[in-house]
């Protein structure tokens, strides 16, 4: 199966995250029958050859977000328009997964100095039992390509999410005494702007500077009571100019009397020297840009070098009538191809 037909099966297994089994088990079966034996560990996949020393790793996810409104074409159905893929997750990630795939088995015909690990995991839109699991049962890489849209070019650092939640309080009163309490809104109002006049000086040569957004806000019971809480999330997108404890006490600098607690600090910025063989090859394979990216990826999770590549544009995932451009999709099943007999010469 050619890659633009392996993509139109995968879009046609519906695999929306926490529903990857299916896609899992029909990736086994078409390994099996180019005659690989993959495992099925949980929702993910995983499947390797080769022999020696160094390890490289192909990682990419096998779930999808659910279908968001505006569709106009059956997003569980592949449909090829003027050199273009359209369905749930051709973009985000399953071109990856197909030319990524097609790439680790057309290498079983040539001499490969070390082992190929490919998995292909789940939960990587929610976080869950996808690659943070799998990671922990195989030998440490000695570099990874983890796929991804980046219209292939060459992600070589990835920003990371801190995610604060501050609650401000006041105190109740009748809305009519307003003055009899303390508005907690109106003191959460006051930390929100307060955080506008955090500056980073720190500039990140390809992620450029860190980032701040109030994401989420409730506060208030009733129409009638002034309220004496209010809770909002601030999400930070981290460089590795800065480490978190570091952002997390500039933002609390700016909120004095608020407590502030930490929601989720574990994942962090990553980034991979210039100087790293799997970044010289690729250059030298690709000839494209080095980027830096501020969406997630499971790279959070790897610690060898590692660079996050892939056919698509990440601007075009979790939208209406997603696609991806064939041509992409072929150039990177020869780029991986190229790529990975680069580093395991
Ligand atoms: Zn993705």
């Amino acid at each position: 199966m050619n890659a633009e037909k392996l993509l139109c099966s995968l879009i046609e297994t519906e695999s929306i995250s926490g529903n990857e089994l299916d896609i899992a088990n029909f990736l086994k079966d078409y390994l099996h029958e180019m005659g690989f034996i993959a495992k099925i560990d949980g929702r993910n996949l995983i499947c390797e050859f080769g022999k020696g020393s160094k390890t490289l790793l192909l990682n990419s996810h096998l779930d999808t977000v659910p279908v968001c409104p505006g569709w106009t074409l059956d997003p569980f159905k592949a449909k090829k328009i003027k050199g273009r893929i359209y369905g749930l997750g051709s973009n985000d990630a399953k071109g990856c997964v197909a030319s990524m795939t097609n790439a680790f088995v057309s290498l079983k015909e040539e001499t490969i100095n070390g082992k190929i690990i490919l998995t292909l995991t789940c939960d990587e839109e929610t976080g869950g039992q996808g690659l943070e699991y799998l990671i922990k049962k195989i030998r440490k890489p000695d570099a990874a390509i983890v796929g991804e849209p980046t219209k292939l070019d060459i992600c070589i650092a990835q920003k990371g999410d801190m995610i604060l939640k501050i609650n401000s309080k006041g105190k109740s009163a009748h809305s009519s005494y307003p003055e009899m309490g303390i508005n907690a809104i109106y003191k959460a109002c006051n930390y929100i702007t307060s955080l506008n006049g955090i500056k980073f000086n720190k500039k990140h040569n390809v992620l450029g500077f860190p980032t701040i957004a109030v994401t989420v806000i409730k506060g208030g019971l009733k129409t009638n009571v002034v309220p004496a809480e209010c809770e909002f999330i601030v999400d930070v997108r981290s460089t590795p100019k800065y480490n978190h404890e570091e952002l997390f006490r500039m933002v609390k600098s700016k909120l004095k009397d608020a407590d502030v607690h930490k929601h989720s600090i574990r994942l962090v910025p990553k980034e991979t020297k210039k100087d790293e063989l799997i970044v010289r090859i690729a250059k030298k394979v690709l000839k494209s840009r080095l980027i830096g990216s501020s969406t997630m990826s499971d790279w959070v999770f790897l610690d060898c070098p590692t660079i996050k590549l892939g056919p698509g544009n990440s601007t075009m995932s979790h939208q209406a009538n997603e696609h991806i451009h064939t041509s992409q999709l072929n150039k990177a099943v020869e780029s991986y191809k190229r790529i990975i007999n680069g580093f395991l010469s």
